[in-house]
């Protein structure tokens, strides 16, 4: 999300004073990431464990412990020409000139934490309040969740962050998004049952329940699944309802 009005009253204004700090300085930034759901995070968690990349944060979605997730951070980005070939486009993260290191003092010398400082992953677009530490440990002893931290905040930006995560949880309850299926096999389209109680998957990795099975519930696969780790995940429809099931819990 790159909403600034989702971000902590506080932070709104400290970045509302960087980006002046900044003009002064002939550095212009945007903001690239603020307020981040579970998911969000969920997915950025992957990278480089799960998913292809490399690994860009130690913050899963379900520990909250991403600043992010608890709307007192952002990450900023360059909208500046750096290396001089008249584009900005290509420099957003270009620290050829240390740029980022700039800015990253600027925010110090408001108060701000800066993730170019931080000794295990380095996160120099990474920009945070201070009053809570450098992690969300005191935060989340403190409120629990971000959506209790968030009523907190004085003021309406503080209520409009809390529905907007709101929103965006239960967004990411009801329309968990369905992986395709990798695989094509006509042997396996039909009509199956349930040997037992199971659940329609919205993927092959933990990404979630789309509904609950009971014994005998009637499925129908039109041969589409994705193999991983030895089982068959059968691309399913189950009433209006689409998803995996393990082909161990189906029987035609
Ligand atoms: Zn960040």
């Amino acid at each position: 999300m790159r909403d600034i009005k989702a971000l902590h009253p506080d932070l709104q204004k400290k970045y509302a004073q960087l980006i002046k700090l900044c003009s002064k300085k002939g550095i212009t930034i945007g903001v690239a990431e603020c307020l981040r759901t579970k998911a969000e995070q969920d997915a950025l968690y992957a990278k480089g464990r799960t998913a292809p990349g490399k690994i860009v944060t130690n913050a899963k979605g379900s520990n909250y412990s991403s600043m992010h997730q608890w709307g007192v951070a952002f990450d900023f980005y360059l909208k500046m020409d750096i290396d001089g070939d008249g584009q900005i486009s290509d420099d957003a993260y270009n620290n050829a000139k240390k740029t980022f290191n700039q800015v990253g003092a600027l925010a110090k010398s408001i108060g701000l934490e800066w993730g170019g400082d931080w000794k295990s992953i380095k996160d120099i677009p990474h920009i945070q309040l201070k009053d809570w530490g450098s992690t969300t440990s005191k935060l989340k002893a403190k409120y629990g969740t971000p959506e209790k931290f968030m009523k907190t905040w004085q003021g309406t930006t503080g209520q409009a962050a809390a529905t907007t995560a709101e929103k965006s949880k239960e967004a990411s309850k009801s329309a968990k998004r369905i992986e395709s299926a990798q695989s094509f096999d006509k042997n396996l389209a039909g009509s199956y049952k349930t040997k037992c109680k199971c659940y329609l998957m919205a993927g092959t990795r933990s990404t979630g329940i789309v509904a609950p099975l009971g014994k005998g519930a009637e499925i129908q696969c039109y041969g589409y699944y994705t193999a991983k780790n030895g089982k068959k995940y059968l691309y399913v429809k189950y009433g209006k309802k689409e998803g995996f099931v393990t082909s161990t819990n189906l029987k035609k």
